[in-house]
């Protein structure tokens, strides 16, 4: 498929997992000041103390309970660094680690590589990761639950009293919660404070990661940060001291602008794209209005006969780019499309979606 894809000449891409944004211009300049003002060495493993003490203030800010609480925050180099120390640090050979399926692509492996047991919960069709449906799957072994709202392939959006099932499942149950907010702003569907929902509001022993690349289109500039219970922060610390030292210092140092920058207009777009997405593909298309991220998850109709991969194989004749299901699935029924593209791009594919699903 990448072979196919790579003899495109101008692909209309729905396939991109990142903002089709720039950075916005404060931001640079932070990272540019910082740069010139010589702040290009290492810093301290844990991470510059002005952006973790904002760090902290928002959390402090959203999760009432968290601010009475005593936890660690870490900045990483990403949340793909964090998530890595964090499933290092807490799962090993013997142990299992529950996942929603469909899942982000790199857990599966980062589990797999920690020696531990990756564990699927099935939350086709409607993709809620409930606690209904992981807690059959909890068992001596079961270290972990990773939890992903918004969701990444599926956009779904976790509503506050799923959200506080599984925080109260696995605080029953003995089991690390980590949730990664990665689209914590891409969030269409907000809970009763207006916030995204999150498990971090009902209950503080529990790992949360955030991370700068989507809200403020900074993929290539490597930050993140975590926070939770002091004694795991800790050795993920210690991992990170011998692993990537720290997240980028230019970059650390800007961070605290982006925090500081107000992203609601990109949302806005993103939102209309959701619904002209949703307006256009529903008839055609089985398709879970999603909540959240940039992405829809859509069934290939059953009447094309067409497995998920096949049906992209047809798309990329037809000079579209989206990603089979079976990436982020055991089962290769559904196709991602991303809508973090130029409306033009997104109306085309859209006809390119609706001619292939009319079998044309
Ligand atoms: N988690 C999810 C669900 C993602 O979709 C991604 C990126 O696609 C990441 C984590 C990694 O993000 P970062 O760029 O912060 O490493």
């Amino acid at each position: 498929m990448f072979d196919l894809a790579a003899n495109l000449e101008r692909p209309v891409n729905l396939s991109i997992g990142q903002p089709h944004f720039d950075v916005p211009d404060q931001i640079k300049r932070a990272a540019i000041d910082a740069i010139e003002q010589g702040r290009n060495s290492y810093t301290v493993t844990q991470g510059i103390a002005e952006l973790n003490d904002q760090v902290r203030r928002r959390i402090d800010d959203e999760f009432t309970d968290w601010a009475a609480a005593d936890y660690g925050t870490l900045i990483i180099s990403g949340v793909s660094g964090g998530l890595l120390l964090a499933i290092l640090t807490c799962a090993g050979p013997g142990d299992e680690v529950i996942l929603p399926d469909p899942f982000f692509v790199m857990y599966k492996h980062l589990v797999t590589l920690a020696g531990a047991t990756p564990v699927f919960v099935d939350t086709y069709p409607d993709f809620q990761f409930t606690a209904e449906r992981i807690e059959p799957h909890l068992g001596e072994r079961t270290k972990m639950v990773l939890f992903n709202s918004p969701s990444n392939p599926t956009g779904a959006v976790a509503s506050d009293d799923v959200c506080s099932d599984v925080a109260r499942l696995c605080a029953e149950r003995g089991v690390l919660l980590l949730s990664d907010e990665i689209y914590d702003e891409f969030c269409y569907e907000r809970g009763a404070n207006g916030r995204c929902p999150s498990p971090a509001a009902h209950g503080t022993d529990q790992l949360l990661m955030r991370g700068f690349s989507k809200t403020y289109g900074m993929t290539g500039w490597r930050l993140g940060y975590a926070a939770g219970p002091r004694t795991i922060i800790e050795q993920m610390a210690k991992l990170q001291q011998y692993t990537f030292v720290c997240a980028p210092s230019m970059v650390q140092a800007a961070g605290a602008t982006a925090l500081d920058t107000d992203m609601s207009e990109y949302v806005e777009q993103y939102r209309r794209k959701r619904d002209r997405v949703v307006e256009r593909l529903s008839g055609a298309f089985e398709l879970t209005r999603p909540g959240g991220t940039f992405y829809a998850f859509a069934k290939v109709p059953e009447s094309l006969g067409l497995t998920g991969t096949q049906f992209v194989e047809k798309a990329i004749e037809r000079n579209l780019l989206i990603v089979p299901g079976a990436v982020f699935s055991n089962r290769d029924t559904h196709i991602r499309i991303s809508y973090a593209c130029a409306d033009d791009m997104l109306e085309e594919g859209l006809d390119i979606l609706l001619s292939l699903a009319g079998g044309g």
